[in-house]
């Protein structure tokens, strides 16, 4: 039996877990951390929207993550070659998306920030500890929902109760096994290689994303004249990038990529990550809701994945908080359902939209390329269009919580 019952647990200290710690802390809540330390390996960088990045101005951790961090001030979209890559076989067409694009209040600031994850967890780390949220390094194994209060059973043998349990523990989430809510989606035939380059001409603060015939290939800016790549490929291609040789992945890449920024030199470690689509059947349960990968994973086309979490956390902190100013118990379906029902539509159309994307752009089918093209060039030459577009992509439509909007819930 548990003797302390906090008022939140939260299952998953990756970037939504401990962002969500954050906001619930903030608000006045007894919240706790469990992690079993499933990051710490992690080197990747992640593109996060001006619109989402907001929230961790609100939260206080906006300019500490910032100043590790590249301002995307464009990006660039290429149908095949694009500029000095020497793929000859497919159309180009050019789109282009610059923070003017934005108008109103967001112009003049960036489109959205290149983070790289461990200075983004070492921030975060560092918040959650002068915050005073206790992090517990365990695995969670299982979950029990009571009429007032969820049990959480950690692998130290220890048990956790809380009026309400978050699953944040990313695609393989035991907390939501352990409510027996399904999963749905299906595996890609690629891997996504993750990989830092150095460049030998400045980048600009220019994101590029390349559509070739074998899968997309992104290029994001990351400080110090350095790039962050996110190259899809067959899943055996892919196992053999991360193989090649130093030499061999450069050149490769320089076939694909061109020159315009000078000969790429691969720098740290690269990752291959196979890429599915994963969606939880439900984001709540009896005494549980999800957020970020545990409830959607996708593939990182379109970068979305950690910016759609982050938008869990701004929605579910608001709910919560709300639930609690009113006296609700916080716990109860009747309070989760404004969450899952709040969230339902962004959710599906993040998901459709990235299959879409995945499906017009990951191919080699010329008559598809030609019509992608055509696409490309008919939003690039239409200023609303860019403008919709350029919104979309840094989170701005539909309705927005508090902590999207820079205030805290
Ligand atoms: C190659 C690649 C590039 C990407 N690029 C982008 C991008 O540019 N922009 C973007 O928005 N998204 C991007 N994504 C997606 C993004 O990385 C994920 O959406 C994001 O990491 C999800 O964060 P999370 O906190 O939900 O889960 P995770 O980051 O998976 O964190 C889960 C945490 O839970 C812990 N954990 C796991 N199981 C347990 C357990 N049983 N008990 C306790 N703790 C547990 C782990 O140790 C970990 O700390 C990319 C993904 C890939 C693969």
């Amino acid at each position: 039996m548990a003797e302390h019952r906090h008022d939140v647990a939260i299952a998953g200290a990756g970037a939504v877990g401990a962002t969500l710690a954050l906001a619930l802390k903030h608000a006045g809540l007894d919240v706790v951390l469990v992690d079993a330390g499933g990051l710490a390996s992690d080197s990747r960088s992640t593109l996060i929207a001006a619109g989402c990045f907001r929230q961790w101005e609100a939260l206080g951790v906006g300019a500490a993550i910032a100043a590790g961090s590249q301002a995307v001030h464009a990006v660039q979209v290429a149908d095949g070659p694009g500029p000095g890559a020497s793929d000859r076989g497919g159309v180009p067409a050019w789109l282009r998306f610059d923070a003017a694009d934005l108008g109103g209040g967001e112009a003049g600031g960036p489109l959205g920030y290149m983070v790289e994850n461990p200075h983004l967890h070492t921030v975060l780390d560092k918040a959650l500890a002068e915050a005073g949220v206790p992090v517990r390094k365990a695995r969670v194994l299982g979950l029990a929902a009571g009429p007032r209060e969820a049990t959480i059973t950690l692998d130290d043998g220890s048990t956790l109760a809380a009026t309400l349990a978050v699953g944040a523990e990313g695609r393989r989430s035991a907390v939501r096994a352990a409510a027996g809510i399904k999963v749905w989606g299906w595996d890609y035939p690629q891997s996504g290689v993750a990989a830092t380059i150095a460049l030998e001409r400045p980048h600009e603060g220019v994101a590029q994303q390349y559509f070739l015939k074998s899968g997309p290939l992104a290029v994001l800016p990351l400080t110090g004249q350095r790039a962050s790549l996110v190259w899809s490929e067959r899943r055996d291609a892919a196992e053999a990038l991360v193989a090649a040789s130093p030499e061999a992945f450069e050149a490769h890449l320089t076939r694909r990529f061109g020159e315009f920024l000078g000969r790429p030199r691969l720098i740290g470690a690269r990752m291959s990550f196979p890429l599915s689509l994963q969606a939880a059947s439900s984001m709540t349960a009896a005494r549980v809701a999800l957020a970020g990968d545990a409830a959607h994973g996708m593939h990182p086309i379109a970068g979305q994945g950690l910016n759609l979490g982050l938008k869990d956390v701004a929605t579910l902190a608001e709910v919560i908080v709300e639930a609690r100013r009113l006296g609700e118990d916080w716990g109860s379906p009747l309070v989760l359902d404004r969450y899952a029902s709040w969230r339902r539509v962004d959710v599906m159309s993040a998901l459709a939209g990235t299959e879409l994307f995945v499906r017009v752009f990951s191919g080699a089918d010329p008559i598809v390329r030609r019509v992608r093209s055509a696409g490309l060039a008919l939003v690039g030459s239409s200023p609303l269009a860019r403008r919709l577009f350029t919104r979309e992509a840094t989170g701005a439509l539909g309705e927005t919580p508090r902590l999207l909007r820079g205030e805290r819930p």
